[in-house]
């Protein structure tokens, strides 16, 4: 089953997060999970299929169609993760801080016309993602527009197939130099990072705060980062398929969580 993976990595009397169950009929609700493990990611997540489908943003989703985003797509997670935010303690499988960053609903889109996106069925949502290629419009609290989710394909030896790219589509809501970073701020409690770690976290946050900001701990990953930056610098609108697929065959380890 489609949560095999998930129920696998944890230890369910050990950590908040909820049990691995099967979604009968899908609601269309995405979530965007800001969360403090080993690194600073966001994870977004598309219900669909029974299921959340999920990706890890290590640089957070961007309003901008400039940017690029890393997305390592990572196990399905159950639909009751929906709205999960707290503490997964120490010792556990993507032990952190959890905020629910973004709600919102979200549907699939085909190209009707050449240029001109219109809704979709689940089945054809479906065949996209099969297909790697999947347009997206997004309704959300920070969150808004037409996305890609453009699967890459790596050629490295032993390369689990996960980086796809999160690329904002040319609209009304494109903010140009969008940082998530400037938004800590939960759309469920409206608490921070710091306000969900409690006093005793802290501490703690502050020094991860300041590692994360700093150059990157991961080789890889930082080498990853950097030649996507720098194919968003030189602002080519289309990027091949087979340009990015040169790039992450270099890629040498698979994303910390
Ligand atoms: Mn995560």
């Amino acid at each position: 089953m489609a949560l095999d993976e998930y129920k696998r990595k944890r230890r369910f009397q050990d950590t908040p997060e909820p049990p691995p169950k099967l979604q009968k009929k899908s609601q269309h609700r995405f979530v965007i999970q800001k969360h403090r493990a080993t690194r600073l990611h966001y994870d977004f997540r598309l219900e669909m299929e029974g299921v959340l489908k999920s990706w890890a943003v290590p640089k957070g989703p961007s309003l901008d169609p400039a940017d690029k985003r890393l997305a390592m797509q990572v196990e399905d997670h159950p639909v009751s993760y929906f709205d999960f935010e707290g503490i997964i303690p120490e010792g556990n499988y993507g032990a952190g801080t959890v905020m629910v960053w973004d709600v919102g609903t979200w549907q699939p889109l085909k190209e009707e016309v050449k240029g001109k996106l219109v809704p979709a069925s689940d089945a054809e949502g479906s065949a996209m993602l099969q297909k790697g290629d999947l347009k997206i419009r997004l309704d959300g609290q920070k969150i808004k527009g037409d996305f890609a989710l453009v699967h890459i394909k790596s050629r490295r030896p032993g390369s689990k197939g996960t980086e796809w790219l999160l690329i904002k589509k040319k609209d009304d809501f494109v903010v140009h130099g969008y940082d998530a970073e400037n938004y800590d701020e939960s759309a469920l409690s409206g608490k921070s990072m710091r306000g969900i770690a409690g006093d005793e976290g802290a501490a703690e946050w502050e020094s991860n705060r300041k590692a994360s900001r700093g150059p990157l701990k991961a080789q890889w990953l930082a080498d990853a980062v950097a030649k996507l930056d720098k194919r968003n610098a030189a602002k080519r609108p289309t990027a091949k398929v087979s340009a990015a697929s040169a790039e992450k065959a270099k890629v040498k380890k698979k994303v910390k969580r």
